[in-house]
């Protein structure tokens, strides 16, 4: 979809992160763009520099995604702010590396929640506007977790994979039924510098590991205006060759599986889940 002038985006999870990376890239191609998270503060501040650094319109909404309602609301009061939606990116996500044995129920639930069911929500109720007006293009964010899967990321690598696969199966919808919207998913490795990993490094030393880790956040924000605007299925965010790895994955499990042991890949989640665990249980 070609963006103009005045199009307008929301975007979920815009209050701190990756989601600061993909308003100022939107907003930096002239979009209005209406801000989603729980944390006023951070949408005030993410906006403030949205602002400053485009000078287009920008719009916050309080939300707490975890809650169905409140995530079946969302399009509505955006409509009732803006008028329309030209481009809804699903980036709100939660990650709750742990061991399997020990996963919170709440945290599963809000995990789903956030990371699966709302962008289903949202996109549900953005699509009978984006189809009337003939045009609209839906973006999910996913991870390479959605891909390749992880030690110790079982609930988050699930929802992932859920995403990748509905927003594979909603192109092929809208192509069946030759609708002028769309939908493409982002999957980034390791982000360095803004995000949940760049936080998972500061509060636990986690390294990521070579060459998956050095793609600068605002990457991120460039796949997302280039997704939109080249109608791209998956895009994914990583140095080295993420798209051989995703296939190895799948065309030879086994070996695939011994390599990842061999090169150690499980340390830094492995590193969280034994930091979590100690917390959860006390360590003495
Ligand atoms: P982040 O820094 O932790 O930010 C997460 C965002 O989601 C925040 O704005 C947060 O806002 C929002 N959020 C969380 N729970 C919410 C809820 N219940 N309701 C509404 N908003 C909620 O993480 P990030 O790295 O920017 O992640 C953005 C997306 O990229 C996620 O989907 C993540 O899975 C994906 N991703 C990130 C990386 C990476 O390297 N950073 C790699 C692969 C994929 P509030 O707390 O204010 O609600």
């Amino acid at each position: 979809m070609k963006i103009h002038h005045g199009d307008v985006a929301l975007i979920t999870g815009a209050s701190r992160g990756l989601g600061r990376h993909i308003a100022l890239a939107l907003a930096g191609r002239g979009m209005n763009v209406v801000l989603a998270a729980r944390n006023s503060g951070g949408l005030e501040d993410v906006a403030a520099s949205v602002r400053a650094a485009t000078g287009v319109s920008v719009s916050t909404v309080v939300v707490d995604l975890s809650d169905r309602g409140q995530a079946a609301s969302l399009v509505q009061r955006t409509l009732d702010l803006t008028g329309r939606i030209d481009v809804l990116v699903n980036n709100a996500g939660i990650e709750a590396a742990c061991r399997p044995e020990e996963a919170d129920l709440d945290e599963l639930g809000d995990m789903t929640d956030v990371n699966l069911l709302a962008p289903m929500l949202l996109t549900r109720t953005a699509l009978p506007g984006m189809l009337d007006r003939g045009r609209g293009h839906i973006v999910n964010m996913s991870s390479m977790s959605g891909l390749v899967a992880s030690a110790y990321q079982e609930s988050y690598s699930a929802t992932k994979f859920g995403l990748v696969g509905y927003t594979r199966a909603l192109r092929m919808t809208a192509q069946d039924r030759g609708w002028n919207v769309s939908a493409s998913v982002i999957c980034p490795g390791f982000m360095a510098g803004d995000g949940m990993y760049a936080t998972m490094q500061k509060e636990f030393g986690v390294v990521a590991p070579k060459p998956a880790g050095d793609m600068p956040a605002d990457a991120v924000g460039v796949a997302v205006v280039e997704a939109v605007e080249k109608d791209l299925p998956d895009v994914l965010v990583m140095r080295g060759a993420p798209r051989m790895i995703a296939v190895a994955s799948m065309a030879a499990p086994r070996l695939f599986e011994r390599m990842t042991s061999r090169a150690d890949l499980a340390a830094p989640f492995r590193t969280v889940a034994e930091h979590r665990s100690t917390q959860r249980n006390g360590d003495g």
